[in-house]
């Protein structure tokens, strides 16, 4: 298989010299891309999705003023940086799955079940996170998702619960999924964070540092006035929350 690749039998697109590939189209990857471009660099952008915004700019180019309403001006502010790449000059290959990076620099995809590959001066990977849910019991029954997922379905198609949904766990992406489904009008039933009082206990440490970034603080506490005054926190909604704690176990 390797040596009839390397005679490009099995390519898609013969290999192809340029100064940088970048990988991955999120705002790290057309960020760098364009800036790459700028001091008139030959550039590809490849990443597997249909289009360029990685995980927080889903879908930014096809998003209509409601949506980006919705999802806030954290998210509207990807259009810029999706404007200033599409005007950089670099190229974005969709529907490329990178599957090699050689120790040569040769970049390796797979774009509409063909292969391809790229020989590159410099590569930039910018792969970004991944979402990492833990497995509780029922987590795969009909109606149940992560909040990835559902806040994928709300960038990409505009797609939203039509029973009241419980959002369960922790972190930031819950709040904000709660307060752009309160902007898109979704009634909630509650907000159930599971972080454990110990856990917020020990994180007091850091909260000299956290004070230094008030402005993520502040964008914070926006979010959680918002679910409070919406009657998706706060009274009534604790008992609830106990007894999620209680229930939610990782599965071993
Ligand atoms: C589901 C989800 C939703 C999120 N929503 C938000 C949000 O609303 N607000 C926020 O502040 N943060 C959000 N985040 C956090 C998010 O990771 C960062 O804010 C931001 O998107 C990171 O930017 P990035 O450019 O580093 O990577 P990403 O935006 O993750 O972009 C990485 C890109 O690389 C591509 N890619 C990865 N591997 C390959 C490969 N092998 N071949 C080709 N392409 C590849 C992916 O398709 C993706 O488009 C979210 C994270 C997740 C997982």
């Amino acid at each position: 298989m390797a040596a009839e690749y390397e005679a490009g039998l099995v390519s898609g697109f013969a290999a192809e010299a340029v100064d940088v590939v970048v990988v991955g189209a999120g705002p790290a990857g057309m960020s760098a891309a364009t800036r790459a471009a700028s001091a008139g660099l030959s550039v590809v952008l490849l990443d597997e999705q249909d289009a360029v915004g990685g995980q927080i700019y889903r879908a930014i180019g096809r998003a209509d003023g409601r949506r980006k309403e919705i999802l806030g001006p954290d998210y509207a502010a990807g259009a810029a940086v999706a404007d200033a790449f599409a005007r950089s000059g670099a190229r974005h290959v969709a529907h490329a799955s990178v599957w090699q990076v050689t120790r040569e620099r040769s970049v390796h995809c797979l774009k509409d079940g063909k292969v391809g590959s790229f020989d590159a001066r410099r590569v930039i990977l910018a792969t970004g996170a991944l979402e990492r849910p833990f497995p509780i019991p029922g987590w795969t029954l009909p109606g149940v998702l992560t909040a990835g997922a559902a806040q994928i379905l709300l960038k990409s198609a505009g797609e939203v619960p039509t029973e009241p949904p419980v959002l369960a766990g922790c972190g930031p992406l819950l709040y904000l999924l709660g307060w752009q489904y309160v902007r898109a009008g979704v009634p909630i039933r509650a907000l159930v964070d599971t972080t454990r009082h110990e856990d917020r206990w020990r994180a007091k440490k850091h909260l000299l540092s956290a004070l230094r970034a008030w402005p993520f603080l502040s964008k914070g506490l926006k979010l959680i006035r918002t679910l409070r005054d919406a009657g998706v926190l706060g009274p009534g909604k604790g008992e609830l929350a106990l007894c999620a704690r209680g229930n939610v176990q990782p599965q071993s």
